[in-house]
């Protein structure tokens, strides 16, 4: 019998999750990555809930628990680095801000290629050009020139997918902006700085900061702002630095300078149509936003500190929290 084969585009953490669980199944995968090798960097992601039965499943577990940062919480410091409120990794039962185990994106995309390279086919340095779906299969066309068939295409390409640009049409249709932007990346260690906590300071106008240390050399920063109509090309880093720049001129306890990484959310995880198909991408537009996502339910209480946060410091427009327990 002949085996099906699959082609999935993109080698960070949906992709080689998708093709160990496919190969699991019988299919013959081949996965392209556009960069030369696993792309380094990122901040952390989160294994809880679901994710967690999955990576237990996968028997990766070992190698998550081995490589996971030490995160003991978040915590809002003020200008000057006072601390003014905390919530622990063990707040909402593990379930909160920061999980019980996080591990750094790059981190967890090296653990994922290693439990799958012998049992998917691994191309770097390439990408899809072009798809056309006949009724044996997909035609791929790669940017090296090779023409191959497949009987089905997987997207697992990120937010600015380019597989679902190919197969379903302008990314204006599948993203809904926020109203915010967040750029994550990595900066100079800050040594004076507590090496087990995410500290966050908010900044009024929309603004905040946020850094996490990594390691002896560098931290993990972010910093999130209201759009306010602002725009600004996802692929010009330039034209990023200099807005952060102007944003957060004068903004005040670490607000570093920086390189940049946009943060949008998809309206859909995945979508589908006859033989190709998306999935993955982000879950949320910012940290700040998914506090706020995770605390709400259960915080009526908050409301006051909420709204408060909401008019002065939230990068994101909310509705007024529910008036329950
Ligand atoms: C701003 C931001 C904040 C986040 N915060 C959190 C958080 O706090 N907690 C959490 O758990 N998660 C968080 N995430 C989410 C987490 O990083 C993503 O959910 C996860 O990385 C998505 O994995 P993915 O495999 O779908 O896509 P990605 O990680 O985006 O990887 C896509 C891969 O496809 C490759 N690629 C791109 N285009 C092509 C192409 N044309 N051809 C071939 N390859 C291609 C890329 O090089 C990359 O390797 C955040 C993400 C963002 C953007």
């Amino acid at each position: 019998m002949r085996t099906n084969t699959v082609l999935i585009s993109g080698a960070s953490i949906a992709g080689p999750a998708l093709a160990y669980w496919l190969h699991r199944h019988g299919y013959a995968v081949t996965v392209v990555e556009r960069a030369p090798a696993i792309r380094p960097g990122g901040h952390a992601v989160d294994i809880r809930g679901v994710a967690r039965d999955v990576c237990a499943a996968m028997g990766i577990m070992p190698q998550i628990t081995r490589d996971r940062v030490h995160e003991e919480g978040f915590a809002w410091v003020d200008p000057a680095g006072r601390r003014t409120s905390e919530m622990p990794a063990s707040l909402f039962g593990g379930e909160g801000i920061v999980a019980e185990y996080e591990i750094l994106r790059g981190d967890l995309a090296h653990i994922l290629h290693e439990a799958t390279r012998a049992d998917a086919e691994y191309r770097f340095g390439d990408r899809i050009t072009a798809l056309s779906e006949g009724d044996d299969g997909v035609e791929v066309t790669f940017r090296s020139g090779r023409t191959e068939r497949y009987d089905l295409v997987i997207g697992a390409d990120g937010i600015h997918s380019g597989v679902r640009a190919l197969a379903f049409g302008p990314e204006e249709r599948f993203i809904r902006r926020l109203g915010a932007y967040t750029a994550y990346f990595t900066m100079p260690a800050q040594p004076d700085l507590d090496p087990h906590w995410f500290l966050m300071h908010g900044i009024p106008g929309g603004r905040c900061a946020g850094i996490r240390p990594e390691n002896e050399h560098t931290a993990k920063a972010m910093l999130s702002f209201r759009a306010d109509g602002r725009t600004v090309d996802p692929r010009d880093v330039a034209a990023q630095k200099a807005l952060l720049a102007e944003v957060f001129a004068g903004a005040g306890w670490r607000v570093p300078p920086c390189s940049t990484r946009w943060g949008t959310r998809p309206t859909s995880t995945s979508t589908s149509s006859g033989r190709c198909t998306w999935t993955g991408g982000a879950p949320a537009g910012s940290r700040c936003s998914a506090t706020r996502a995770t605390a709400r339910p259960r915080s009526a209480a908050w409301a006051p500190a909420w709204a408060w946060w909401g008019r002065t410091c939230s990068p994101v427009s909310w509705p007024a929290p529910a008036a329950t327990t």
